[in-house]
């Protein structure tokens, strides 16, 4: 009697990487592609990553950009977006001050550039510059090029007026981040005091600058998966060049506190969904990285190719050491530069040496557990 070999559980495995393989034949990832790979089961993460993975190592290679922010002017905003700890109304225990000097802004610049970063993005709170603001950014980025001539500058500063794009682009601005952070048909759910089209009006603006637009979104924020692929798609038709995937960090004090809709997995997933609708695209693990993707950090890089150094606008992120590690000790080395990540990080922390165990069996003190 022969006995028969057990059926194999059902997969879509071939499908991600038939989805890979046409898109890396120059075809297009579809809205019902996009619901698939974010309603993929867990069961599949891994055949999902290795299959985006593919799309991101045919532009990216092993690199991945490091990007460095520096908060110009956090919090006083007078907009309401309901997920910002700055916005009008929150009263998340943020630091709060207007405008940093000159010296403050190249300092900290300087630390993220030692720490690898070629992209740093001056950010300012509020709904969007004034002429005045646009001078003191204009100089900031005359003063940051002219010690780091190959820094790329990256402005964000809300809404935009005309002639203000090119005003920065004449000074050596080389990006403009304006998200449109969720789908049209979500967005005022989330933001009361400006509208989707004043966000799309602003990329625009930028691109026609000649500025490179970056935008993206944040997942997280009471949308359903239609509308996070619609804000995809749509992120992908506004051709921006750099799409920052934040997830929600909720708060406490703003409208979005306690709010908990993401699991690691889920991020991973909408991160390969941005891989597979933008696959040339720099996609960017942006905020929240750190909370939501916790231990499967180094494996979401696997398909989004550009992280944010250290710390966010208003809250921390993981030491900067930590991070340099995560991506050397994944394979991967920092875009624009020569040495493996972990050089700098080895320099910054020179003890590695296993820690001694002083506590639990033989001592009086508590185990590890
Ligand atoms: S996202 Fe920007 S415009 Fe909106 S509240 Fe925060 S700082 Fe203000």
């Amino acid at each position: 009697m022969t006995t028969a070999a057990p059926t194999p559980a059902p997969t879509t495995a071939p499908t991600f990487d038939l989805l890979a393989d046409r898109i890396l034949a120059g075809g297009t990832a579809t809205a019902e592609d996009a619901l698939a790979v974010l309603r993929a089961d867990d069961t599949e993460l891994l055949h999902v990553v290795a299959a985006a993975g593919r799309l991101r190592r045919a532009h990216f290679g092993n690199t991945v950009k490091v990007n460095y922010l520096v908060n110009l002017k956090s919090g006083l905003c007078q907009e309401n977006c309901n997920y910002c700890s700055q916005a009008l109304g929150s009263t998340a225990p943020i630091l709060k001050y207007s405008w940093l000097s000159a010296d403050q802004t190249l300092k900290q610049a300087g630390a993220g550039l030692r720490g690898g970063a070629s992209r740093v993005c001056l950010v300012a709170s509020g709904r969007g510059p004034s002429d005045r603001d646009i001078d003191k950014v204009t100089e900031l980025t005359r003063a940051l090029k002219s010690e780091h001539p190959d820094v790329e500058v990256c402005a964000c500063l809300g809404l935009l007026q005309d002639g203000q794009g090119e005003r920065l682009r004449e000074a050596g601005v080389d990006a403009y981040n304006h998200n449109i952070n969720t789908a049209e048909s979500h967005h005022d759910q989330i933001v009361q005091t400006h509208t989707y089209d004043d966000r799309v009006d602003t990329i625009g603006k930028a691109k026609s600058a000649g500025l490179s637009p970056c935008s993206g979104l944040i997942a997280g924020l009471g949308e359903t998966d239609e509308q996070l692929v619609e804000a995809l798609f749509a992120l992908a038709a506004l051709d921006a060049d750099s799409i920052p995937v934040n997830f929600l960090m909720p708060f406490d004090g703003t409208p979005y506190e306690n709010t908990w809709e993401l699991s690691p997995t889920r991020c991973v997933k909408i991160l390969a969904m941005a891989r597979f609708v933008c696959p040339d695209k720099e996609i960017r693990i942006a905020g929240g990285r750190e909370m939501h993707l916790r231990s499967l950090q180094a494996l979401a890089l696997q398909v989004a190719n550009s992280i944010f150094l250290g710390d966010y606008l208003t809250s921390e992120g993981q030491d900067a050491r930590a991070d340099l590690q995560m991506l050397e000790d994944s394979g991967f080395v920092v875009l624009g530069s020569e040495e493996a990540p972990g050089r700098e990080a080895e320099a910054l922390d020179p003890a590695r040496d296993p820690a001694i165990r002083r506590r639990g069996a033989g001592t009086e003190v508590p185990a590890n557990a």
